[in-house]
């Protein structure tokens, strides 16, 4: 199975819908905050992202999904800033402190090329949302150059469906995050006040897209379709229950499911009273009882004692990932 976008490379599909999508820079309507800034001028919204694309890192990541990582890695570019503000954010030095250095498309299309060089099975595009333009300008760069892997869309799942529709084709595996089921909550912990309907359409969307199934090849790595992540917050096992239902509701139990355990206090979770707290292994277990109850037959559950320091990321750090070198 070929990735999607080289026949929209070669009819010419792709290079019209870049165009269309620069210009949604002009006043910006990339993701649901709709800030209408100009950021082909350099101003920024929100997310303070301006037209240069801003990038932490760019390297294997063996700590996805199996079907994501395999035994070379997943290819993953971790893109600074972000459209949400989640106080717990383990990632929050890229996405909140804003760490990582400006580069230009052909530098990002030579990490792509690189990525795949290095023997990595996808191109996973993580925080993605608010250069979605800037992109899909790298990719066109680098597919003449060879570029052939799987593009993986590792989102918040704030992501607005107009803009999702430009993917359609291009994208092979969407990799949301389903975080809230109640916006009370969404406004609390990440500074959104309609997450739970934007995200229920984004999913809607996505599944549109790449369906209920997921292809995986004869060695085990995911090629098309959709993995749905939620990671379990301590004292909010409720939104749990209501998250998986509704998924179950729209989109039928085949869908993976990717329930994580991995939650650690930092950043202002540190002094939230729920999210200052590990998740317990009680708790987590109770998590995959719902999860089965729900019927959900397809995805991973984390191993609590094999989650340790390891898997916090460290953006200061040349070695982000600790348990890359262990692998
Ligand atoms: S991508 Fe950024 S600037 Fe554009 S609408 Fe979203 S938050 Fe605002």
């Amino acid at each position: 199975m070929f990735a999607g976008y080289l026949s929209l490379y070669k009819s010419g599909d792709l290079k019209r819908r870049i165009q269309r999508l620069l210009r949604s820079l002009i006043r910006c309507t990339l993701c649901p905050r709709a800030c209408g800034v100009n950021r082909i001028k350099g101003e920024t919204g929100y997310c303070r992202a301006g037209y240069m694309i801003c990038v932490n890192t760019a390297q294997p990541h063996m700590g996805e999904e199996p079907v994501l990582s395999g035994s070379k890695g997943a290819g993953t570019i971790f893109f600074s800033h972000c459209n949400l503000r989640c106080i717990y954010c383990q990632n929050y030095q890229i996405s909140q402190l804003d760490k990582g250095y400006e580069i230009d498309i052909k530098t990002l299309a030579g990490y792509m090329l690189s990525l795949q060089d290095r023997g990595c099975h996808n191109i996973e595009l993580v925080s993605p949302s608010h250069y979605i333009p800037q992109i899909m300008e790298a990719l066109y760069i680098a597919i003449p150059m060879g570029l052939n892997l799987p593009i993986v869309y590792n989102s918040n799942g704030y992501d607005s469906v107009s803009t999702l529709r430009y993917l359609e084709g291009i994208v092979d595996i969407y990799l949301p995050d389903v975080k809230y089921s109640r916006n009370e909550t969404a406004y609390e912990l990440s500074n959104v006040k309609d997450y739970v309907d934007l995200n229920h359409r984004a999913l809607k969307e996505m599944h549109h897209q790449v369906g209920s199934r997921l292809f995986i090849d004869s060695e085990g790595i995911a090629r098309r379709g959709l993995i749905i992540r939620h990671l379990v917050l301590p004292g909010h096992l409720i939104e749990t229950r209501e998250i998986l239902r509704s998924i179950r509701n729209d989109l039928g139990n085949e869908v993976h499911i990717s329930l994580m355990g991995q939650y650690f206090p930092t950043y202002k979770g540190l002094y939230h009273p729920d999210l200052k707290h590990p998740l317990t292994s009680e708790e987590y277990e109770e998590a995959v009882a719902i999860l089965e109850e729900e019927g959900f037959e397809n995805g991973w559950i984390q191993s609590l004692k094999d989650i340790n320091d390891d898997f916090r990321p460290d953006f200061d750090s040349e070695d982000v990932f600790k348990f890359l070198s262990s692998t």
